[in-house]
């Protein structure tokens, strides 16, 4: 960890890279996105509500946004419909598995109407 801070640190230092030739540039900026893209994708996804300010459902890790913050929910995101993935339904949590339905306990004749909070029950339009 400490290495990689490092080195990054110094990789993206205004100075080195402001000489970069333009073929370099380019090569440089097609690695950091895919390196970007890959630790994106491969986040475990923490939402960690902290910030009593802040309602969204926010990665500690990545800083990507899920959303309302849900504290009924199992990943801690409200989430409003279902998901099929490899012949499982269920709610697609922020790890990217499907929580077959059968796994928690939801009102689904009062809430799943697509729009509404299969959990808290709040919308997802909100003030
Ligand atoms: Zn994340
Ligand atoms: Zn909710």
């Amino acid at each position: 960890m400490g290495i990689i801070h490092l080195s990054v640190e110094r990789f993206l230092n205004p100075e080195t890279l402001q000489h970069v030739e333009d073929k370099e540039r380019k090569d440089l900026i097609t690695v950091l996105r895919k390196g970007l893209d890959y630790l994106y994708q491969t986040c475990p996804h923490n939402i960690d509500y902290t910030d009593k300010e802040d309602r969204g459902a926010t990665c500690s890790i990545c800083g990507i946004g899920f959303g309302w913050y849900c504290p009924e929910s199992p990943d801690k995101r409200c989430h409003y419909d279902f998901r099929t993935q490899d012949g499982v339904t269920g709610i697609r949590l922020i790890t990217r598995e499907i929580l077959p339905i059968s796994e928690f306990s939801i009102n689904s004749d009062v809430y799943n109407d697509g729009e509404t909070c299969l959990f808290c029950g709040n919308p997802e339009e909100r003030k």
